[in-house]
C-alpha cells in the first residue's frame, strides 16, 4: 500500500515507521522543515524509546520518506492519515481543527479519485463530515473519508502500536473498509482485535476511551486522599480492586492527577461535544474538576511537608516530563507545581533524563541539574514528580546525605517508607496513610 502521513509528530511519525515496517511505502510529510530536515540527517524530533532504529532501518530499505511538499506527498497515495495536532481551544476546551481542516484543503487538489483519507488525530463527532463536505468544496471527487483513531501511549509507542489491545476504524463505504483492512492485516493476522464501525461511533470511541482512563486516574486520587485521612494503604486498595478482572490493575496509580497532550484535552472536547449535544455529562465533568484542584493540591501538599512556608526553601524535582519515557511536556503536572511554588518563593532545581530541552523553555526560573543526586544537593526537600525508573534505584543514604533538609514527597509512590525512613528521611507518599513528620 501506499501510505502518506501528514503530520510527523509522536502519532505521525510513529505510525508511519510502523506502517512502514510492515512492508508499506509510506511517505511522512510535516509543513516543520526543521523536523524533514532533521530526520532526513536521521536526528529523531521526539524522544522515543526504539524510533530511531525503526525509522533508521525503513529508510534504509527504502520503505519510509519524508518530505515537506505535501503535493507531491499525497499525489500517489491509496491512504492518506491526518495525524496533525487538536489542540484544546482557548477559553472553551474545543478541539481545534484548524491544522486537519487547513491540511483537508491542502490536499484536496493532489489526490486521485479513490484515495482514502483516513483521520487518525483525536477529533470530535462528525469532524469527518465536515471533511468530506470540504473535499466537495474543493472539487477532490469520489474519495473515501474514514476515522482510525490511535490509542498509542508515549513511550511505549511502537509497541503499542505494533500490537494494539484493538484497532478501530470508523468507515461508510466498502472501499475504506478494504483499504484499511489491508493496510492493518499484518496485524490482526497476529489476532489483534478490529472494530468496524460508522465514522462517528469511530470518532467518540476515541474520546470515551480517554475519558474513562482519566474517570479512573480521578477515582483512585480520591480514594488515595480517603486512604490518608483513615490510615490506608491506597496501593494495596488498588491492587484489591485491581485484581478483579472487571476493574483491572492499570490507571489505578495515585498520583499528581493526569497531564500530558491527550486526557486534559481530551476530557475538555468530549464536554464540549456533549455540550452541543445537550446531554450532561456530569462523570466527565467531575472528573476534570477533580484533576484540576488536583494540582493545588500537589502544592499545598510539598508546602505542608515544608512546614508551611518555602520561601527560600530550595525544592529539588525529580522528574518534569508529564510521564516516563518521554519528553513531552504538553500539559505536565510539574507545570502548575513549578509555578505554585515559585509564586510561594521556593527556588526549584531539577532533573529529567530527557526532557530538560523543553522544560527549559518553559521553566525560565528552575536551575536544571544533571543528576538525582545534583537534585538533592542542598535541598530542603525532594519532590518525585515522574516516575522515571532511574529514579526508582537511587541510594537513599547518599540523597539524605547531600540534602540539607529531610523531606521527600514522593508524588508517584516508587519508593518504600520504611526504607525512607531508614536512611532518615521525612516520607510523604500518596495515600499511603498519615506522613511520617519531622
Ligand atoms: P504533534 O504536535 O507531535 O505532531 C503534529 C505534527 O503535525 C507537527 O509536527 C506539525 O508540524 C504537523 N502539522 C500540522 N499541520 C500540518 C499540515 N498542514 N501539514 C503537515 N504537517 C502539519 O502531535 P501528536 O502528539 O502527534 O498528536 C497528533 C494527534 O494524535 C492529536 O490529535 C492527538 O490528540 C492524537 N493522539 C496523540 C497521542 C499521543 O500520545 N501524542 C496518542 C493518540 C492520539
Amino acid at each position: 500500500m501506499r501510505i502518506t502521513m501528514i503530520g510527523t509528530g509522536y502519532v505521525g511519525l510513529v505510525s508511519g515507521a510502523c506502517f512502514s515496517d510492515f512492508g508499506h511505502d509510506v511517505i511522512c510529510v510535516d509543513k516543520d522543515s526543521a523536523k524533514i530536515d532533521g530526520l532526513h540527517a536521521g536526528k529523531m524530533p521526539i524522544w522515543e524509546p526504539g524510533l530511531d532504529n525503526l525509522v533508521k532501518a525503513n529508510v534504509d530499505r527504502g520503505r519510509l520518506h519524508f518530505t515537506t511538499d505535501l503535493a507531491e506527498g499525497v499525489k500517489n497515495a491509496e491512504a492518506v492519515f491526518i495525524a496533525v495536532g487538536t489542540p484544546a481551544r482557548r477559553g472553551d476546551g474545543h478541539a481545534d481543527l484548524t491544522f486537519v481542516y487547513q491540511a483537508v484543503r491542502e490536499l484536496a487538489a493532489h489526490i486521485k479519485p479513490g484515495t482514502v483519507v483516513v483521520t487518525k488525530s483525536t477529533v470530535p463527532v462528525g469532524t469527518g463530515d465536515q471533511i468530506c463536505a470540504i473535499l466537495e468544496e474543493e472539487g477532490a471527487t469520489e474519495i473515501s473519508v474514514a476515522s482510525n483513531p490511535e490509542f498509542l501511549r508515549e513511550g511505549a509507542a511502537i509497541a503499542d502500536f505494533k500490537h494494539p489491545d484493538r484497532i478501530v476504524v470508523g468507515a461508510e463505504d466498502s472501499h475504506a473498509e478494504a483499504v484499511l483492512k489491508e493496510i492493518y492485516r499484518p496485524l490482526f493476522l497476529n489476532r489483534a482485535p478490529i472494530l468496524i464501525t460508522g465514522r462517528r461511533t469511530a470518532e467518540l470511541t476515541k474520546y470515551a476511551a480517554n475519558a474513562f482512563l482519566a474517570v479512573k486516574i480521578s477515582f483512585i486520587n480520591e480514594i488515595a486522599n480517603l486512604c490518608e485521612a483513615v490510615d490506608a494503604d491506597v496501593q494495596d486498595v488498588a491492587r484489591g480492586i485491581g485484581l478483579d478482572n472487571r476493574i483491572g490493575p492499570k490507571f489505578l496509580h495515585a498520583g499528581p492527577g493526569y497531564g500530558g497532550s491527550c486526557f486534559p484535552k481530551d476530557t475538555l472536547a468530549l464536554l464540549q461535544t456533549a455540550e452541543k449535544a445537550g446531554i450532561d455529562q456530569r462523570i466527565v465533568r467531575t472528573t476534570v474538576e477533580v484533576n484540576d484542584a488536583r494540582k493545588g493540591e500537589m502544592v499545598d501538599r510539598i508546602v505542608k511537608a515544608l512546614g508551611g512556608d518555602v520561601a527560600g526553601k530550595r525544592i529539588g524535582l525529580l522528574g518534569l516530563a508529564f510521564k516516563p519515557n518521554t519528553d513531552d511536556m504538553r500539559d505536565a503536572p510539574s507545570i502548575p507545581i513549578v509555578e505554585g511554588l515559585e509564586k510561594q518563593g521556593g527556588k526549584i532545581v531539577a532533573f529529567d533524563p530527557v526532557a530538560r530541552e523543553h522544560a527549559e523553555k518553559l521553566m525560565p526560573n528552575v536551575e536544571f541539574a544533571g543528576s538525582p543526586y545534583a537534585v538533592a544537593q542542598g535541598a530542603d526537600a525532594l519532590v518525585v514528580v515522574t516516575e522515571w525508573d532511574e529514579f526508582r534505584g537511587i541510594d537513599l543514604d547518599r540523597v539524605a546525605a547531600a540534602m540539607a533538609g529531610k523531606v521527600l514527597v514522593d508524588l508517584r509512590n516508587v519508593y518504600d517508607r520504611a526504607e525512607a525512613e531508614g536512611a532518615g528521611l521525612h516520607y510523604w507518599g500518596m495515600g499511603r496513610g498519615k506522613p511520617s513528620h519531622p
